[in-house]
């Protein structure tokens, strides 16, 4: 199978932020990696990278880079803004509490994956395929990939392919997958008022409404609406859109202005199976895909990269791709995915419902973490993110 094929120890098939972290932790523990990626297409988003992230971004030479496009997270606030009878207080949690500075830090991710880029771009034991992988094969002891004229085999293939991967169909490994009648716009915007570095997640019946410092008297918008409210507010031009973001934000940050690109992205949810198997890895949404809350989900899919690469350091196997190797990695991610999972998208489901013994429970859920000493510290210790520090391979 691997006549004329170029042999690697891993093949990383997808260049978002995870594949891209992913393609540099792995070669820096010394592994002889293939990043399979098209160069990545522009994104509206920007990202809250909770403590975990950016410590794992600082270790592989990628922050000192990207930091100056990014904000400093120091105060998160919920605010109940459903306006129904049974309202949490607001809770407000700041990260000197948890013994840190900041919880993290917001940052475009178009300004990410460019630094991410340059990172990839300079580091050792590290090659690009620019192209998008057409066939993805797994075999006994190699996975065959080819893309475009390039044509490779890896021991073991990552698949950071994105929600709708391929790499993860080729495995045969199955989804649960399910829908939110819900969208998000996403925007960034500048106002007259200092965000004096907290972020505020409105909760409204409709789903979340979040405010997100960058740098300056800037913000970034992540507006979860009703499909058909979310497109009518795409559609009005900068003046009512910014007058719109005000009034749903209460004026906290004064006149807003609009001055980002805009995005509207349908939310969806997904949990894949198993997180391994055939010689295939999953990692980020290519693994898991849940509604923007609590800033998650790209800060899993950078806990799948830690976890995976320090499975494949401690069991020191000389194949990568190895069943043992693979199982260790699935029983490794299967608690932390499954507990963010349900977690975020009970949380949704509890905005949207007029169940009222379900707004009681949320309510008090979110009274407990704001005032209750130990629930306050536990929350705000998983807002930082579990530490996964890499080893090295060899
Ligand atoms: C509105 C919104 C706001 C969010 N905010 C946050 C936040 O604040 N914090 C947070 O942690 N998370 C956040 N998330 C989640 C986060 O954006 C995602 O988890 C993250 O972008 C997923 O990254 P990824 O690399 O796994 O996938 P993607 O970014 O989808 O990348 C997949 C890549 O694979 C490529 N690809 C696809 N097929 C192939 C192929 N056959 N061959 C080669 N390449 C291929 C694609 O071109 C793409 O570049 C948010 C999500 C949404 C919707």
């Amino acid at each position: 199978m691997d006549e004329g094929r170029e042999l690697f120890d891993v093949a990383v098939i997808g260049g978002g932020p995870t594949g891209m972290t992913a393609a540099l932790a792995l070669a820096a523990a010394g592994l002889q990696v293939a990043l399979v990626a098209p160069a990545a297409g522009a994104d509206p988003r920007t990202t809250a990278l909770l403590k975990g992230s950016v410590d794992l971004l600082t270790s592989l030479g990628v922050w000192s880079d990207a930091e100056a496009a990014a904000a400093p997270l120091r105060t998160m606030r919920i605010v109940d803004d459903t306006g129904r009878l049974v309202r949490a207080p607001e809770a407000v949690f700041d990260a000197v509490e948890a013994g840190s500075e900041t919880f993290g830090f917001n940052i475009p991710n178009d300004a990410l994956n460019a630094a991410l880029s340059r990172a990839v771009d300079r580091a050792a034991n590290l090659a690009r395929v620019p192209a998008k992988a057409d066939a993805i094969v797994p075999g006994a002891s190699r996975v065959a990939v080819d893309a475009g004229p390039w044509r490779l085999a890896a021991r073991l293939v990552v698949a950071a392919d994105g929600a709708a991967s391929a790499t993860r169909e080729a495995a045969g490994i199955a989804v649960r997958s399910w829908q939110y009648r819900q969208t998000a716009l996403v925007t960034t915007l500048s106002h007259a008022a200092a965000h004096h570095d907290a972020s505020t997640e409105f909760h409204t019946p409709a789903g979340p409404f979040t405010l997100v410092p960058l740098p300056g008297r800037r913000s970034s918008l992540v507006w979860v609406e009703r499909p058909d409210v979310a497109e009518r507010l795409a559609a009005l031009d900068d003046a009512a859109l910014s007058a719109a973001i005000e009034r749903r934000a209460h004026s906290i940050l004064g006149a807003m202005c609009v001055d980002g690109p805009r995005g509207l992205l349908p939310l969806a949810g997904h949990v894949a199976v198993r997180f391994a198997d055939r010689r295939v890895a999953l990692v980020g949404e290519a693994a898991h895909r849940f509604p923007p809350i609590g800033a998650q989900g790209l800060n899993l899919g950078l806990r799948d990269v830690a976890v995976l690469a320090r499975t494949l350091a401690r069991a020191r196997a000389e194949d990568p791709g190895d069943d043992a190797v693979l199982a260790a990695y699935d029983r490794g991610r299967r608690g932390d995915v499954t507990m963010r999972t349900a977690a975020v998208d009970l949380f949704d489901r509890s905005l949207l419902t007029d169940f009222l013994p379900v707004q009681v429970a949320r309510a008090a859920g979110l009274y407990l973490a704001g005032r209750v000493g130990p629930i306050r510290r536990f929350a705000m210790r998983q807002g930082l993110g579990p530490a996964t520090p890499l080893v090295g391979w060899r």
